[in-house]
């Protein structure tokens, strides 16, 4: 006998077999650790918060928003405060997204036909991989060298061969930390027939841009993100670039995909710009100490980074062992092992403040 629970799952187990998609099915989820009670290292976050007189300042600027209205559904104000903030090039527009994720999202989807190629050197972000599955499309890797550089021949070969509708470089790349050659992107973006998006998610700490190639390249896009800058809660991501292709886009963005507690918190972060700034430089000052106590540790080596994260393997013990042993130390950091190819034995760890870098190297120490 089967009680009633069991058949109700029962018949959704086959209805989910007859409507979802099987390379759905096939996924899993974006995995988001519980963090409560850890010292936070894995998603790179900004660890500041801001000064009191600040916020008092920002939620002052939220009592204006009219909570019973829609939001603007363009973001008009914002999205000129951030042209300047950004320095768009004259001529060229920006959309925006609930975060880059969700712009990614657009523009797959303005894209998407069964036999259209999303490509991007791998290791690297996730999302471009699971989105372009989403969206019905076929997703090519090109493994980056093993100083994780672009493989320039196997690049031009992949374009050539897949004729990419879009190929993503964020630049610099997660999780790897590194910016790729100027000149090989530039080849890239010279190569391909379809778009380009430089996904800049970690311009604050490596302050190179192609922000200023926008309009010299017909197929060339560029995206930032607040997320590291202190403002991952709000989700708002940029894309920029000639106005013909964001009119497009901007079909399949939702309408009112930017609510009016984000759009009036953006907008007034923006006029503390030099306070993002700071927190920024401050975190590019810590990397440069963790990364010299990462690299002086025996069995880790640790790769350069120009993000507000690092990339090490540990190279005598089990990554997983070590993860879970920074955890159970109070330390949650990102284990890449599962990933396999070159992140085998890789984990990679957010520049937090100096005294929760310090406690993660105490933590890493007593693990090894
Ligand atoms: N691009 C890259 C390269 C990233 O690493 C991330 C976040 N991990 C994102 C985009 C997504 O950022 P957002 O918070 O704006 O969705």
């Amino acid at each position: 006998m089967f009680s009633v629970a069991e058949i109700f799952m029962e018949n959704i187990e086959k209805k989910i077999s007859r409507l979802i998609r099987p390379e759905i099915r096939a996924l899993k989820a974006y995995h988001v650790p519980d963090a409560s009670g850890l010292v936070k290292l894995d998603a790179m976050e900004n660890p500041y918060s801001w000064p009191e007189d600040v916020r008092r300042e920002w939620m002052e600027a939220l009592q204006g928003v009219a909570l019973n209205r829609y939001p603007d559904p363009d973001a008009r104000r914002l999205r000129e405060r951030l042209r300047t903030a950004l320095d768009v090039p004259v001529g060229m527009e920006l959309i925006l997204g609930n975060g880059s994720d969700e712009l990614i999202q657009t523009i797959l989807m303005a894209v998407s036909n069964p036999n259209a190629v999303v490509l991007a050197p791998t290791p690297t972000f996730v999302m471009y991989e699971m989105i372009a599955t989403f969206t019905g499309m076929k997703f090519v890797g090109v493994p980056l060298q093993p100083d994780f550089s672009l493989d320039m021949p196997a690049m031009l070969k992949a374009i050539e061969t897949h004729k990419p509708a879009v190929i993503f470089l964020a630049y610099p790349n997660n999780p790897t930390g590194n910016l790729f050659s100027r000149e090989d992107v530039a080849r890239v973006i010279e190569a391909s027939p379809g778009l380009v998006v430089l996904d800049e998610a970690y311009h604050a700490f490596a302050g190179r841009s192609f922000m200023d190639r926008l309009g010299k390249h017909d197929n060339l896009l560029v995206m930032r993100t607040l997320s590291k800058q202190g403002l991952a809660g709000l989700r708002l991501g940029i894309l920029a670039g000639p106005a013909p292709w964001l009119a497009e886009f901007n079909k399949v963005r939702l309408p009112y995909n930017i609510g009016s507690l984000t759009q009036a918190s953006a907008e007034f972060a923006l006029t503390h710009l030099a306070l993002l700034d700071e927190q920024a430089r401050q975190i590019r000052r810590d990397r440069e100490p963790l990364f010299q106590a990462l690299t002086r540790l025996r069995g880790v080596r640790a790769w350069p980074s120009q993000t507000n994260f690092i990339l090490f393997r540990v190279e005598d013990r089990e990554a997983d062992q070590v993860f879970e042993g920074l955890r159970t130390r109070g330390v949650l950091i990102k284990n890449l092992n599962s990933s396999g190819g070159m992140l085998k034995g890789c984990l990679r760890v957010t520049v937090g403040t100096p005294s929760e870098n310090d406690a993660f190297l105490k933590a890493l120490e007593a693990t090894l």
